[in-house]
């Protein structure tokens, strides 16, 4: 396996199925902007942008933020980290648990709502903020039942902790 398909399969494990065709479609490319995956992929935007956040705080890609002079805001030009592998796996397992713990904690104490058009989610804090109505496109918010996502972090974070990235060498 080449160190791409290894992220990707990490990513995968990490974040999902998704997670995992956006590193592959990465890995095919130098680099590219959040709109030609979207269009790539065929994925919500904004689900897109938390998934590559996810990657991003996981280490797994990076990103070079470019003003576009016709629309004057910036575009996020992304690909697939060039850290060593042995290095990004080793170091980055425990900053990946660290942030999968933190992510844990944070989702067992959320009040979450969604948006059931859009699917973005909100704070308790931040849905009354609104008024219980997304600033997005205007729906109702509904209480969101975060067991499933509980449950998948936890998952990644048994997968995770069983993980042994690469034998030193020699053994
Ligand atoms: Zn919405």
């Amino acid at each position: 396996m080449s160190q791409n398909e290894v992220l990707a399969e990490l990513a995968e494990k990490i974040f999902g199925e998704k997670a995992k065709k956006i590193m592959i479609l990465l890995s095919n490319h130098v680099e590219i902007s959040d709109d030609e995956i979207a269009k790539e992929l065929d994925m919500d935007q904004a689900e897109l942008r938390k998934i590559l956040n996810d990657l991003f705080e996981a280490r797994l890609v990076k990103y070079r933020r470019a003003r576009d002079e016709n629309i004057g805001w910036y575009k996020y030009y992304w690909r697939i980290t060039d850290e060593p592998l042995e290095v990004l796996l080793n170091d980055r397992k425990r900053l990946t648990l660290t942030i999968l713990e933190k992510l844990l904690s944070l989702e067992e104490q959320a009040e979450i709502y969604v948006c059931p058009s859009c699917g973005a989610r909100y704070s308790v804090v931040e849905a009354e903020d609104y008024g219980y109505t997304c600033p997005n496109c205007g729906e109702v918010l509904e209480p969101y039942d975060n067991s499933k996502r509980i449950r998948k972090i936890r998952e990644a974070i048994q997968a995770l902790k069983n993980y042994e990235p690469i034998a030193s060498s020699g053994s």
